[in-house]
């Protein structure tokens, strides 16, 4: 290894060390935090997140990566050579009174939107919503963009994605999404009540466990507590936690919820350890993160095929209340279609459209100088539209996410992309292992665990989204393929 790489590999993972502790007092922070705490511990972690944001940024950092560009490297290392620069320019864009700034809207505008939901009431949140909206707008023209100005804030999030390509992926949406669901509503019939029966909490704690085991999360690297909104998060491979909510009378919310997380959980186990700290041992991107959640969630958590071999355990916990619920019962019950005013609470065809709105708004707001205030006339009239709800109170509608609370704008798209990479993905394996389905009937997930490590974990961020998708399918991302998935299950 050149020597001027291995001091950057150097500092890398001791930022990564750094970052990693912060991610600890983070997740203690959700899990276990008395009440009393949290005032001290967002002082200690904006101390080092502090220190973190000095090394990262330190101008000695800077000439080590520019004269690393200088050098003849292998096409990883220069890839995470030009990935670090990319955002230590970044970072040095905003001056410190603007980080300053920003950060002190953000907790005004996280406040009075928690109270403004508790208060179902849209107008506490008006003035420090336009406040961010004001300052993500300054926000974008320091970042700059060529095309569109929504772009500069998408990159945050998936980089090298744009309006452009966004705009063409949710007009196919619209186009097939909508008539699909129109039909399919049409002809299901389906009984949901065995979902909403009393499922007692250590029997879902066990399942959930049980669940985690068998899709090959390592619990020797990794454990599972309850909180109040599931995650996931990795203090490097071999320390990857998540987090679940179980709710007694709705058994569905913790069993996908702990495979959607057990799904990033695994990307993240996977990732190679010799590439700590670096881009190459990062994931890929949110995109390509939501992707491995969705694939476990949705493609694998509910076929028929998974559960064949998991309805059996599960009654084994839930004799009574599974008790004459059959394999095809249970599968209707699970993919019911229904129009609802909740993104997350939404089947997995709705869900598309929750987010194209959140979309459509969010590019509305960088393309025009709209305000806060008619933000909600526009939310509601696009449900009503799109979904066909009317939205009567506030919770319900433009307070129901916390992303603009955060000054996240730009996050959104990336959970539809999640789902479409998911569906192309799945396709791809189904094709390269010989009898994938007959191996998923008997809970054998091992092949289908060893194809995501081999074409998407191992590669963190050698490749862009885009590249990685061509790498391990052949193509580009591929709006095609979700849609055959979503039609084969629900009208074949
Ligand atoms: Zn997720």
């Amino acid at each position: 290894m050149n020597a001027q790489y291995k001091l950057y590999f150097d500092k890398m993972k001791s930022f990564a060390d750094l970052a990693n502790a912060i991610g600890v007092l983070s997740w203690d922070s959700e899990v276990n935090l008395p009440q009393l705490s949290h005032h001290l511990r967002a002082q200690q972690i904006a101390t080092l997140s502090g220190y973190l944001h000095k090394e990262t940024t330190s101008p000695d950092f800077g000439k080590l990566l520019k004269s690393l560009t200088k050098l003849p490297l292998s096409h990883k290392h220069k890839r995470n050579v030009t990935l670090t620069l990319k955002e230590y320019d970044r970072d040095r864009k905003f001056k410190t009174d603007f980080v300053i700034a920003k950060s002190t809207l953000v907790s005004k505008a996280y406040h009075a939107w928690a109270m403004a939901k508790s208060k179902n009431d849209f107008s506490i949140f008006e003035k420090p919503l336009n406040d961010l909206l004001k300052i993500s707008r300054e926000e974008v023209e320091i970042l700059g963009y060529s095309a569109h100005p929504y772009d500069a804030l998408i990159d945050l999030y998936e980089p090298e994605m744009t309006v452009n390509k966004l705009d063409s992926i949710f007009a196919e949406v619209k186009a097939q999404m909508i008539p699909l669901i129109k039909q399919v509503k049409k002809n299901q019939t389906t009984n949901t009540a065995f979902l909403k029966l009393k499922y007692p909490k250590d029997d879902q704690w066990k399942a959930g466990i049980e669940l985690l085991k068998s899709i090959g999360y390592d619990f020797n690297r990794g454990r599972q507590d309850i909180s109040s909104h599931p995650f996931t998060i990795s203090f490097g491979s071999d320390d990857v936690r998540l987090t679940t909510r179980i709710d007694e009378y709705d058994f569905s919310n913790m069993t996908w919820s702990c495979i959607h997380e057990g799904g990033h959980a695994l990307y993240e186990q996977g990732l190679d350890p010799h590439e700590y700290g670096l881009p190459s041992g990062s994931a890929t991107s949110l995109s390509i993160h939501e992707s491995q959640s969705r694939l476990w969630e949705n493609n694998m958590g509910r076929s028929k095929v998974f559960w064949k071999y998991q309805l059996p355990k599960l009654k084994k916990y839930f004799p009574q209340q599974l008790a004459g619920v059959t394999l095809a019962q249970f599968i209707n019950g699970i993919n019911v279609i229904t129009p609802g005013k909740i993104r997350t609470e939404a089947d997995e065809l709705h869900y598309h459209l929750h987010v194209m709105i959140r979309y459509e708004i969010e590019k509305e707001i960088f393309q025009s100088k709209i305000n806060a205030k008619d933000l909600k006339a526009l939310w509601n009239e696009y449900y009503k539209k799109y979904i066909g709800v009317t939205i009567k109170n506030d919770r319900e509608g433009i307070l129901q996410d916390v992303h603009w609370a955060h000054g996240s704008f730009g996050y959104f798209p990336t959970y539809s992309l999640g789902s479409f990479y998911a569906a192309q993905f799945f396709a791809k394996a189904k094709e390269d292992i010989t009898n994938l389905n007959e191996k998923i009937a008997i809970g054998d997930y091992t092949l289908l665990h060893q194809w995501l490590k081999t074409h998407i974990y191992k590669h963190g961020k050698t490749y862009n989204a885009e590249q990685l998708c061509k790498k391990a399918t052949g193509s580009t991302l591929d709006f095609k393929f979700f849609m055959d998935y979503v039609t084969e299950k629900y009208k074949g």
